[in-house]
């Protein structure tokens, strides 16, 4: 029977183990402290930035939020980080995505001091993991990982599809994947015969953008599917949210599969936590 991968329940887990781990370092002086920033007013970011505060409230974390708006220039904003930097009291900063377009979003990324970058989209956290060094990993991809690791006893060998070639999910995944000895392939938009692909995989990871691109057809049975895909679309005249897998098409064939809402998305935010946790311990020594 398909398992379903529940992870709404492995995010509060987690989560509640951070809790007891942040209330025994404020028993020894450290308060994990996460500064995140927002520009603009765009609705989806706002939601992203309000979970995440709740999140933390939850976890004991304190989180700083820093609203400007989106005529802010890029200048004021290296300003705000470099002091963010500075600021021994804060352990983490994250700055929500996607930025107006005056802003050049790496320049912004490169300024965030490696220590902090609690988000590890900084070149240094992405080549850390690439050489299995070291470094903070993006969330998406290690929560993915966390939840894979629940449902299959070991990892290496099998081989994992992966759809899309971003750096914040598809290429770190690849990384953290190849470093668990799976053999790994990366497909995105110019991959030729892509369900014959797709079919090869022991484990598939959709993320593509696209609301049920991956259908039943592609899936081995027996495989494990990660659906990492996040899309807003209509349901008569309802707004829903789907993921990059056709679930009804994919579950009965697949052994496992995260379900869209509720899979992937909570471990992100989780996942943030416990970057800024290990940010707070390394920082404290
Ligand atoms: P990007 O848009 O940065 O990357 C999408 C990737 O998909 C690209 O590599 C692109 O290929 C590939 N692609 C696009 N169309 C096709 C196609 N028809 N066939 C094969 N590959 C294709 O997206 P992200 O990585 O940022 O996000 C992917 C999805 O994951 C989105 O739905 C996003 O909302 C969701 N997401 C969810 C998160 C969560 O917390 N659950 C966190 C982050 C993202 P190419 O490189 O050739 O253009």
């Amino acid at each position: 029977m398909t398992k379903l991968i529940n992870g709404k329940e492995f995010a509060d887990k987690l989560c509640d183990k951070l809790a007891s781990e942040v209330l025994s370092l404020h028993s020894q002086g450290v308060e994990p402290c996460i500064a995140v920033i927002l520009v603009g007013d765009d609705p989806a970011s706002h939601v992203y930035v309000k979970n995440k505060i709740r999140r933390c409230e939850q976890v004991h974390i304190r989180s700083l939020e820093f609203r400007f708006e989106d005529t802010i220039s890029e200048q004021a904003l290296l300003e705000k980080i470099e002091d963010l930097n500075g600021d021994s009291k804060v352990h983490g900063i994250l700055v929500q995505l996607p930025l107006p377009e005056h802003i050049n979003d790496s320049a912004i990324i490169a300024a965030i001091s490696p220590a902090k970058d609690v988000d590890g989209f900084h070149k240094e956290s992405a080549g850390a993991l690439m050489l299995g060094q070291d470094g903070f990993v993006p969330c998406t991809p290690l929560g993915s990982l966390m939840l894979l690791g629940d449902v299959l006893p070991t990892l290496s060998g099998l081989h994992a599809v992966i759809v899309g070639r971003s750096n914040i999910v598809g290429k770190p995944m690849a990384s953290l994947l190849l470093a668990k000895n799976c053999t790994v392939t990366i497909a995105h938009s110019r991959t030729q015969n892509l369900p014959d692909v797709c079919k090869q995989a022991d484990i598939l990871v959709a993320a593509v953008g696209k609301p049920e691109l991956i259908r039943g057809g592609w899936v081995k049975p027996g495989a494990v599917v990660i659906d990492v895909g996040i899309n807003r679309v209509m349901v008569n005249d309802a707004p829903k949210l789907k993921g990059d897998v056709c679930f009804d098409e994919v579950k009965d064939i697949a052994s496992a599969i995260t379900p869209v809402p509720g899979g992937v998305g909570p471990m992100t935010i989780a996942c943030l936590m416990y970057n800024t946790v290990e940010a707070a311990r390394k920082q404290a020594g």
